[in-house]
């Protein structure tokens, strides 16, 4: 029996998890290591929305390759009666910028449905609303897919297709070869591995987030440029972001953030104003200039051991979920396992 370690239990590990998991049942064991487990995640603040953000210089094509697999497996999840038990919603959503070269025509245009530029009047009118001077946007319908719903689904998938957990730090890639037999490592820490790599490309983009009660909104309104807001609903609460400071490892809720968030939002939407307050939360994505999917043969003595490196999905990283664990899984056939590709579920 093959033995596979995947080192992070947020949505990018658990995604791969569940898909190494459920291939290679019965020729492959599979393991999860991991310090935090929702919802103690980065993803499990997050409200879910499939949409590519702050993910560096990553390139378009492998964008829309990942982010199309999640969305189709989003799509499934939603029509196939999961929807209320994670919390999987298609909304319209509004994207606009005030950036003065517009709104550049979108890669992940065809991914949404029924996407279409803004016209000068919609420009006009929503500019007028917000107290905004927009200068471009797209309209859609997309998916939101709760995180705090779509983790411990995750994870009881996993666990119920034969996989082991195991709650631990890990310090290096050498502990984890020194304590057990292992063919294959998967690295899915995130900003961890910033400290367990020391992968100085790694670093926090901090966001603070509000949630509010505020059931009669359905619709995503997110405002790009760099000073804007965004308003998105989940089931239960509606979100209302948001920033992202470079570098900055502050997880407190700061009040001037605070201000920015409520004032922003209420300036787009002022029955906000009414909406009352539920919660506000800090998570630190996993910033990199660019996300990093790839196989590394690393050298501990004289063996060499094949990682694949699944982490710094940036503002996107359960847009990009399920799809990096679908290349994972795939660079992990090119080792030469054999799996069985009926789904045992
Ligand atoms: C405010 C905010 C809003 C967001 N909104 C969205 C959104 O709407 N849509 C979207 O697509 N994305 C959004 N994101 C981004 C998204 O949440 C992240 O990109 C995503 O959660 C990253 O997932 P991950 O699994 O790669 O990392 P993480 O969720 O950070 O998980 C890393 C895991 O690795 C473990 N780990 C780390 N180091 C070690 C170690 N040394 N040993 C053992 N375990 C370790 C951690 O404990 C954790 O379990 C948002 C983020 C924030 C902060």
């Amino acid at each position: 029996m093959k033995e596979i370690v995947v080192i992070g239990a947020g949505v990018n590990g658990l995604c791969a998890a569940v898909q190494l998991a459920e291939y290679y049942y019965g020729v492959a064991s599979v393991t999860l290591i991991s310090e935090d487990v929702s919802p103690a995640t980065t993803g499990d603040g997050s409200a879910g929305l499939w949409g590519p953000y702050y993910c560096g210089k990553t390139p378009d094509h492998k964008i829309v390759k990942w982010s199309t697999a999640t969305h189709v497996f989003f799509h499934q999840l939603w029509q196939n009666g999961l929807a209320s038990r994670i919390g999987v919603s298609l909304q319209p959503c509004v994207r606009l910028t005030t950036d003065p070269d517009g709104y550049p025509e979108p890669s992940w245009k065809d991914i949404v449905y029924g996407c279409q530029k803004l016209s000068q009047t919609e420009l006009d009118r929503l500019s007028y609303e917000h107290g905004r001077s927009y200068t471009g946007g797209y309209h859609f319908a997309t998916f939101t897919c709760e995180p705090s719903g779509l983790l411990p689904y995750l994870f009881n998938r996993f666990v119920n297709v034969g996989g082991k957990f195991v709650q631990a730090k890990v310090q290096s890639i050498d502990s984890v070869l020194n304590n057990r037999k292992v063919d294959l490592i998967i690295n899915c820490t995130g900003l961890g591995s910033l400290e367990m790599l020391g992968d100085k490309e790694v670093l926090p983009i901090r966001g603070q987030v509000a949630r509010v009660f505020a059931p009669w909104i359905f619709e995503i309104t997110l405002d790009d440029s760099d000073d804007g807001n965004y308003i998105i609903p989940n089931s239960e609460t509606v979100i209302l972001g948001g920033t992202h400071q470079m570098n900055d490892f502050n997880r407190n809720v700061s009040s001037t953030d605070s201000k920015f968030i409520f004032d922003g939002c209420e300036r787009m939407l002022p029955s906000l104003k009414k909406a009352p307050k539920v919660k506000e939360w800090v998570g630190l994505r996993p910033g990199r200039n660019t996300v990093r999917l790839e196989l590394e043969h690393y050298k501990a003595g004289k063996r060499t051991i094949p990682i694949i490196h699944n982490y710094g999905h940036g503002g996107c990283g359960v847009t990009l979920c399920w799809g990096c664990g679908t290349e994972v899984l795939h660079l992990s056939k090119g080792l030469g396992f054999h799996g069985d590709t009926k789904s045992k579920l």
